[in-house]
C-alpha cells in the first residue's frame, strides 16, 4: 500500500487554514504551526499534530507547505531562529503557497540545497472559496522531479499545477497575474464610479457588462459587493494586494 508522506502546514491564515483542512481530509497525516496558536483548534481536533516551531515542522514531516503574508513573514518562518532552514532535513520538500518575491525564492532555494533539501515557489491562483473548495491554480517553479513529488499535494488543495521553470518562476508568473487582476479591479471601481455618478443603477452596470467584451470572472464576482455595498469581511485585503504590486515593481524595476 502506498504510504502518504506526512505534510507540514506553517501558515494558517485564511488561505493556510482551509488549505490544510484539504490535506487533513486527503488523509495525510499532518503537522501544524501558526504563529497564533488559536487558529489550529479546529484542526488539531480533527488530527492535526501541533509543532511548537517551524524547525519542529521540518523535522516530523516529507513535505512542508507554508502560506504567509509577506516576504517578511517567509523570512523569518525560512530563515529565523527555530526556522524550516535550521533542521530541514535532506529529502524534505520545502513548498511556499505564498505570493512573494522572486529572488527571494530563489535565495531559499539555493539555502534548501546546502541542506539536501529542495524549495518549490508556489504561489495560488484563487482566494478563500477556491482553496475551501481545493480548486486552486498552482504556480510552480524549482526542481521538476520536487514538483511531480507533490502531485497528490497539489491534487488535494488544486485543480491544476503549472510547472513553469527554475526557481522563482512559479513567483514571477503570480506577480504576472496579480498585475493584470489589480488592473481590471482598479478599471472596474473607476468604470462604476464614473456610471453611478452619472445616474447609473450599479446593478445595470454589471448586467450589462457581464454581455460585454469587458466580461470577466473577477467582474462577475464583484457585482454583489459593490451593489450591496457589502465589502467586509475582505477575502483578499487591500495591504496583500499593496503587498504584491509593490513586489511587481520591484520585478519590473
Ligand atoms: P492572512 O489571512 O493575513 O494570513 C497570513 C498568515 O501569515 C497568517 O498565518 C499569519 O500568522 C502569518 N504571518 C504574518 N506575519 C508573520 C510573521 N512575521 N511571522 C510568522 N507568520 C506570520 O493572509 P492570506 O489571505 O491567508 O494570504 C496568505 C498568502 O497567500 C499571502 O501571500 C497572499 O498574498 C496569498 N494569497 C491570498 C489570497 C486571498 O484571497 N486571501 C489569494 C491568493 C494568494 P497569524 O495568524 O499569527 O497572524
Amino acid at each position: 500500500m502506498e504510504t502518504r508522506p506526512t505534510v507540514g502546514i506553517a501558515g494558517l491564515g485564511r488561505m493556510g487554514h482551509p488549505i490544510a483542512v484539504n490535506i487533513l481530509d486527503s488523509g495525510f497525516p499532518t503537522v501544524v504551526w501558526n504563529r497564533t496558536r488559536d487558529k489550529s483548534a479546529d484542526l488539531l481536533e480533527r488530527g492535526a499534530v501541533w509543532a511548537e516551531n517551524p524547525a519542529a515542522i521540518a523535522v516530523a514531516t516529507d513535505i512542508v507547505l507554508t502560506s504567509l503574508a509577506d516576504p517578511a513573514a517567509v523570512e523569518s518562518v525560512y530563515f529565523g531562529p527555530d526556522g524550516l532552514l535550521d533542521r530541514a532535513r535532506s529529502g524534505t520538500i520545502l513548498v511556499d503557497l505564498s505570493t512573494g518575491s522572486p529572488a527571494l525564492a530563489r535565495r531559499i532555494a539555493a539555502a534548501a540545497g546546502e541542506r539536501g533539501a529542495t524549495f518549490l515557489d508556489a504561489p495560488v491562483a484563487g482566494s478563500i472559496k477556491a482553496a475551501t473548495e481545493g480548486q486552486l491554480g498552482i504556480m510552480v517553479g524549482g526542481d521538476r522531479a520536487a514538483f511531480d513529488r507533490c502531485e497528490a499535494v497539489f491534487s488535494a488543495i488544486g485543480k491544476a499545477a503549472f510547472y513553469l521553470g527554475e526557481s522563482g518562476s512559479g513567483a514571477t508568473m503570480k506577480l504576472v497575474s496579480n498585475a493584470i487582476l489589480a488592473t481590471i479591479v482598479q478599471a472596474l471601481a473607476e468604470g462604476v464610479a464614473l456610471g453611478e455618478k452619472a445616474g447609473l443603477d450599479p446593478a445595470d452596470i454589471f448586467t450589462v457588462l457581464g454581455t460585454s467584451s469587458a466580461a470577466a470572472p473577477v467582474v462577475a464576482a464583484k457585482a454583489a459587493a459593490v451593489a450591496e455595498r457589502a465589502y467586509l469581511p475582505a477575502a483578499f485585503t487591500l495591504a496583500l494586494m499593496q503587498k504584491d504590486l509593490w513586489l511587481v515593481l520591484g520585478l519590473a524595476n
